[in-house]
């Protein structure tokens, strides 16, 4: 009988039956993969959140020793408006890093074993056991068909968004979207590498590219998913240059002079919350929470998600508060963590061109000396939408608008609703948050 299950020994599988482990529970940690087993479709970032999870659990001398720069600041380039800001800072990290995959999932296994967990490596699990419906075991198959039968006092689903655990536990979706995008990505040599990821919208495209390991960088394009076409390596090389050249013409000379060292890689993910927990059991990382990869936070996420949820378990395991207590409180933290960033991350995924309006902001918070760095770390998960987008602060981004050019009637009438009354008038200022909103599209749907 063990304390914990935790199927699925990737990211968040690993981390909680680590976190688990260090707290002195008795782990088993399954996965039908042998290690190191394929190649994860991802594009490798990590924001600041998530490193600092590596930070305090000692692994982050580690991850950065695998041969990744660390990454300050993140950029926006729209049309001809240019934002690129510092990462905030959050408890001394303000630092991004985009590790090769197979490498970070590695550290994070060693970290779990070396903590206790026990690791058994091709197991798949196809069933789950319970008593008066409440899961208290798993079975499953071992190489070479040999059944697997193991109990546990709590069972955590760590395994990936499709997830076997979920479907056995009817663990149903919410907040449930289609895929909205799909994406092109390989690895470039020789490009130079200056601590930025650089992010790019024009012409329903988005154009992404960042350093990650080895001297190597990750480069892509994001085309809503009408405009996608399956297509042959040339074609994919033609269609990511060409996405590039019309916003950042340099930057595609670059990458003609430079040499694309692996092969295209596409991926599209869908978008959904799943019921995160229930008597005997919880799920973690992508297996509860899948969003779209335009964002790059699901490894952030799914570090997040796995302290939380050790947190919690641990909480419950030891008696301080009774389980299914402990694990709907992590329900509910989880939510709360996820909610917001998961809105503005299909908003994001939709890649609608910004509105005149929306450019006229993005350029207002180029002149801010906060907004920009608010604008970055949302998007790295460090910076709720809520607050970003509240009325007071988008009310002081508008003393930012460029003077001398014409942001447009409506943010001229928006901004003498706000500004031009002698004292703040309760009703022109909601009039104008409505105004914003309706001009803004996405960014100003927050405001109301
Ligand atoms: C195209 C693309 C790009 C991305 N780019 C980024 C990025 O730049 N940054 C970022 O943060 N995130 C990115 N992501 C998302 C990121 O890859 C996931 O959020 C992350 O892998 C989730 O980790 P996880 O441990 O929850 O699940 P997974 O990594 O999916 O691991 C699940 C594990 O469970 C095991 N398993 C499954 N079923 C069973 C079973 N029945 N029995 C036993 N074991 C089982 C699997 O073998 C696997 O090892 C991207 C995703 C995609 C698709």
């Amino acid at each position: 009988m063990y304390d914990a299950i935790v199927v699925g020994a990737r990211i968040s599988g690993a981390a909680t039956a680590m976190l688990l482990s260090k707290a002195g529970y008795r782990v088993l940690l399954l996965d039908r993969a042998v290690f190191p087993g394929g190649k994860a479709a991802a594009t490798n970032l990590l924001h600041p959140p998530g490193i600092l999870r590596l930070k305090r659990w000692g692994l982050l001398d580690q991850m950065a020793a695998t041969g990744c720069p660390p990454i300050r600041e993140y950029g926006l380039r729209s049309g001809p408006v240019e934002l690129m800001a510092e990462l905030p800072v959050v408890d001394g990290v303000g630092e991004a890093y985009s590790p090769e995959r197979g490498k970070l999932d590695q550290i994070l296994l060693d970290a779990a074993v070396k903590a206790g967990a026990e690791l058994r490596e091709g197991v798949s699990v196809r069933e789950l056991i319970t008593e008066d419906g409440t899961v208290t075991g798993v079975r499953g198959e071992a190489e070479g068909r040999t059944p697997v039968v193991e109990h546990a006092r709590v069972v955590v689903g760590a395994d990936g968004s499709n997830s076997t655990l979920a479907r056995l536990l009817g663990a149903e979706k919410y907040d449930s979207h289609p895929v909205l995008n799909k994406s092109h990505w390989s690895y470039w040599e020789g490009l130079p590498h200056d601590g930025r990821v650089r992010t790019y919208r024009h012409a329903h495209q988005h154009a992404f590219t960042w350093p990650t390991h080895d001297g190597l960088t990750i480069v892509g394009v994001a085309l809503p998913v009408r405009d996608f076409k399956a297509s042959s390596d040339e074609d994919r090389d033609r269609t990511v240059i060409s996405a590039f050249a019309k916003v950042d013409p340099e930057r595609a000379q670059l990458l003609r002079e430079t040499k694309r060292v692996d092969r295209w890689m596409t991926g599209s993910v869908p978008n959904f919350l799943r019921r995160s927990h229930g008597p005997g059991w919880a799920l973690v990382g992508d297996a509860g929470y899948t969003r779209d990869p335009i964002t790059a936070a699901g490894i952030t996420d799914a570090l997040r998600g796995a302290e939380l949820l050790a947190e919690c378990i641990d909480t419950g395991l030891a008696g301080r508060t009774p389980l299914p207590e402990a694990l709907a409180r992590y329900g509910r933290r989880r939510d709360a963590l996820v909610t917001g960033h998961f809105r503005y991350t299909r908003e994001h995924a939709t890649i609608a061109n910004h509105t005149r309006e929306e450019l006229a902001f993005i350029r207002a918070m180029t002149r801010s000396p906060t907004h920009g760095r608010d604008m970055v770390g949302m998007f790295a998960t460090m910076i709720d939408p809520a607050q970003f987008y509240a009325p007071a602060s988008i009310h002081a981004l508008l003393r930012y608008m460029e003077p001398g050019t014409d942001p447009g009637w409506k943010l001229r009438m928006v901004r003498s609703l706000i500004h031009g009354a002698p004292r703040r008038i309760p009703g022109a200022t909601r009039l104008a948050d409505q105004l914003i909103a309706k001009n803004l599209g996405p960014m100003g749907e927050y405001l109301v």
